[in-house]
């Protein structure tokens, strides 16, 4: 009986990740809201609570939609070099030279974000409260996911290199573990996005150019290491989980130069000029003066679904980033 509660925890230690961490997403919308001018807070402040409890509903959504999962990545090393020259930064032009099949494949993120600004955008256009609050928490999630190196790299568990879990350890268990006590997240103010396409593409090729150093440090950190000090059992929400143990991660964390904290601040400021952006580029809208307040009947049943269906599913479809 003991052998297999401890079997079950330690498979539950593995499979508690998600991009960014359920903690970082969450963390990611809910400040980003301070960012904002005083004529977008009336909507943004009063629902911050939406905005931050569903800044994962995209994560949940991998448990039921075949499609959804390469919309949280790119593995931009399958295109050749730093800077991907060959990769066209246009969808159209990069489905003429690769076929729409095989962007799917390799995943689509900077493209999507795209996709969701407009729809955005649109939103504001129409007045339409709730679709507003859930495409701005909906885009939160892909903006944030585009921030975290290993989410833009084929070897994005550490799969290749044997070192699988590096994915949760950047960026669920340090901003964990560091953020509320540690970080600093005075940011200041959202800006106008003039070409958001541009900017995103910015980002992710940060965030090609930073996965190396994410995989190589933590290799060197892991071979320096004592291997029985690496993981420790720690009490987590009243359940024993088998974790990297929290010297390791600072050691980590120092070594990157406080890399996860200076992403997930960009994300930030990235999510609040996003929204900003959608809101300007509509025209300013006042928020004070919008229709359909209330999620509908169906928007409920489709949170509630989302729900369950990643309480039940153990296993995503498409990739799975623990
Ligand atoms: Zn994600």
């Amino acid at each position: 009986m003991k052998k297999a509660t401890l079997i079950a925890l330690l498979l539950f230690s593995f499979h508690y990740a998600f991009c960014w961490g359920f903690y970082a997403h969450k963390k990611i919308n809910y400040l980003a809201v301070f960012l904002l001018p005083p004529e977008m807070m009336v909507l943004y402040k009063t629902h911050i609570n939406f905005l931050s409890e569903h800044a994962v509903d995209p994560d949940k959504r991998r448990y039921a939609l075949d499609i959804e999962a390469p919309r949280h990545y790119i593995d931009i090393d399958h295109y050749g070099n730093y800077p991907y020259d060959s990769l066209p930064r246009q969808w159209n032009d990069a489905i003429t030279k690769y076929t729409q099949d095989s962007l799917m494949k390799y995943g689509i993120v900077p493209w999507w974000i795209q996709t969701m600004q407009h729809r955005l955008t649109e939103a504001f256009k129409q007045k339409d409260q709730a679709r507003i609050l859930k495409l701005s928490a909906d885009i939160g999630h892909y903006i944030g996911d585009a921030h975290v190196p290993l989410h833009v790299c084929s070897n994005h568990n550490g799969q290749h290199t044997g070192q699988q879990g590096i994915h949760g350890f950047w960026e669920s268990r340090i901003p964990e573990l560091l953020a509320e006590k540690e970080w600093d997240f005075y940011i200041g103010k959202a800006g106008y996005i003039n070409d958001p396409g541009n900017f995103i593409w910015s980002r992710v090729l940060e965030s090609a150019a930073a996965a190396d150093t994410v995989l190589t440090f933590e290799q060197t950190l892991n071979h320096e290491y004592p291997a029985d000090q690496k993981f420790a059992f720690e009490h987590r929400n009243g359940i024993i989980t088998r974790q990297y143990a929290q010297a390791y991660c600072r050691q980590y964390n120092r070594r990157l130069n406080n890399m996860v904290e200076r992403r997930m601040r960009q994300s930030i400021f990235a999510v609040a000029s996003f929204w900003y952006t959608a809101w300007v580029n509509a025209g300013q809208p006042d928020l004070k003066q919008l229709t359909n307040k209330h999620f509908s009947e169906t928007d409920h049943k489709e949170f509630e679904t989302l729900n369950q269906q990643w309480k039940a599913g153990p296993q995503t479809k498409g990739r799975n980033c623990d």
